[in-house]
């Protein structure tokens, strides 16, 4: 045999090796001999059904905006599923919220030159009514004060106002702090911040009016104006992504611009090359239309009063596909639901999920839901809620009570060590999440546990965006996650003692320098009554 080929022979061998040594390193370490942990890992881990749940839900079914027709398939789909898997569920009115259906959106720029331009509608915003549309556009003013503005909007009568920031880079902070000379990354992050500060805020450009989460007051006061459209942008600091929320005009349609085709058509209207646009936007306003919570539960066969929750909100923005807000907290639930009916059919406590809908409109159907069901809430032994993206579970929040570490490490110390070495218990005074729907649990004094996932640079690149899409999606971090989840809502529904509700001493905790957490990291959350119909939140 020549060198070369025991070479090669050798190499092969260390191929095989490593090809080999990975799997030996997910073989799971189990502490105890639990065969519903056991039985739990190997349906979670073995034979997931993340994915293929995953390119239903995203691709086919779609966005979740409170709502839309979308919204309401979604929850259908979900009930759909959980019957085929022999869980009992339904979907749960809990009020109405303003309907819409997203049709098309085809944003061309038509002179100086011919452009397709990378653009949707804002959430919520009219279309053109069959029609294509064609107008100039130009860029809102900087005014003195607000009677000024009055004076001008004559002028803005149908035209397309250009009304957000024009950022002088669409290159990530990151990708300047890797390639500019300091002082040149200097001079651009001052440039980016005055542009910031002059573009957002009440006041935008001395109208007296703002943008907020979308078109904002601004975009109603210039359509009573008369204006063709309003055009905006809400790039992250991030390649490709912006933020798509939403508007309250009811007339005059509102778009979202990609950050770089933003900037083109803004560049062209402030140098006089006479910009126009057409846009053909077909949508429907379908006025107030009811909204679901999607609740399914496996009957507890000793104490079925008594609840373990598994909770993810279940709406999104539409920009993307809502992937990983929330699509991923959804399908960890969903999932999860799916292998406890198989392993553990017969809980001790009742487990109950949640879908709740409108999260993001203000915590809507979990306030909804804890404000229907007073006793229910007396029953519930734990809560475990996720809802910041595909990364593995990392932190597990201790939701502010006092007994939560010797529940929370118990459970833990029943979980294969795969599971337990990425998570840190972050302590009884641990915010528990926050800004989700727990809060609308830790209100009430119900233990309601955060789950949080790894970043997966979430808030910078998929957050509320236009690339929070099916693509996103880590499958391995996310089927450990429906595993984790099952684990936990299994151990808490045995667990022989119920989860006492006395709440950590926030005020000693801060002045004592924080024990259990950084001082001043938690405060309770106040519970604030649901609202049950459309809230507009312009400010
Ligand atoms: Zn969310």
């Amino acid at each position: 045999m020549s060198p070369t080929r025991t070479r090669a022979r050798r190499y092969l061998a260390a191929a095989a090796l490593l090809l080999i040594t990975p799997v030996i390193a997910s073989a799971q370490t189990f502490p105890t001999e639990d065969a519903v942990i056991k039985r739990l890992w190997s349906l979670g881990m073995d034979s997931s059904r993340v994915q293929q749940l995953a390119q239903s839900l995203l691709d086919s079914v779609g966005p979740r905006l409170s709502g839309s027709p979308l919204q309401k398939n979604a929850n259908d789909w979900v009930v759909q599923e959980y019957t085929k898997w022999g869980i009992t569920a339904r979907n749960e009115q809990v009020g109405t919220w303003r309907g819409w259906r997203r049709g098309h959106s085809h944003i061309d720029l038509r002179t100086p030159r011919v452009r397709s331009l990378e653009g949707t509608m804002l959430a919520y915003s009219p279309g053109t009514g069959g029609k294509t549309i064609e107008a100039p556009a130009i860029v809102l003013p900087r005014f003195a004060d607000t009677s000024e503005f009055v004076r001008w909007l004559p002028q803005a009568r149908g035209k397309l106002v250009l009304v957000s920031a024009p950022m002088p880079t669409c290159r990530p902070v990151e990708n300047w702090t890797a390639n500019a000379e300091p002082a040149v990354k200097a001079r651009m992050d001052s440039l980016r911040s005055a542009i910031q500060r002059e573009w957002s805020g009440q006041n935008v450009r001395g109208t007296g009016h703002s943008l907020a989460l979308g078109s904002g007051s601004l975009g109603v006061r210039l359509e009573q104006a008369g204006v063709a459209g309003v055009i905006t942008s809400r790039p992250k600091d991030a390649w490709g992504s912006i933020d798509v929320f939403e508007t309250y005009n009811t007339k005059a349609p509102a778009v979202a611009l990609s950050c770089e085709d933003y900037g083109l058509v803004f560049r062209l209207a402030e140098n006089n090359q006479s910009p126009t646009l057409r846009l053909d936007l077909d949508a429907d306003l379908l006025g107030e239309q009811p909204i679901f919570n999607t609740i399914g539960m496996i009957r507890g066969s000793e104490k079925p009063d008594e609840y373990v929750v598994l909770s993810a909100h279940f709406d999104s923005w539409d920009g993307g596909s809502g992937a990983t807000d929330n699509g991923t907290g959804t399908l960890t639930m969903m999932e999860a639901m799916r292998i406890l009916k198989l392993a553990y059919p017969n809980p001790k406590r009742t487990i109950l999920v949640g879908h709740w809908t409108a999260e993001e409109k203000g915590l809507v159907g979990s306030r909804a839901f804890t404000e229907d069901n007073p006793k229910m809430l007396e029953g519930i032994q734990a809560v475990f809620n996720q809802d910041n993206g595909t990364g593995r579970i990392v932190r597990v929040g201790g939701g502010g009570m006092v007994n939560s570490p010797k529940h929370i490490n118990a459970w833990m110390a029943k979980m294969p060590a795969e599971f337990t070495r990425q998570m840190t218990f972050g302590g009884p005074g641990s915010p528990s999440g926050g800004g989700s729907d727990d809060a609308s649990f830790a209100c009430h004094g119900v233990p309601a546990f955060g789950l949080g996932a790894h970043g997966w640079n979430y808030g910078q690149y998929t957050w509320h965006t236009n690339r929070d899409t099916y693509d996103k999606v880590v499958f391995d971090e996310l089927k450990g996650n429906a595993t984790i989840a099952a684990m936990f809502a299994y151990l808490a529904s045995e667990d022989p003692e119920k989860v006492s509700r006395e709440r950590v001493d926030l005020a000693a905790r801060a002045s004592a320098g924080g024990a259990g957490g950084p001082p001043g990291a938690m405060t309770w959350p106040a519970c604030q009554a649901a609202p049950r119909k459309t809230n507009p939140r312009l400010r």
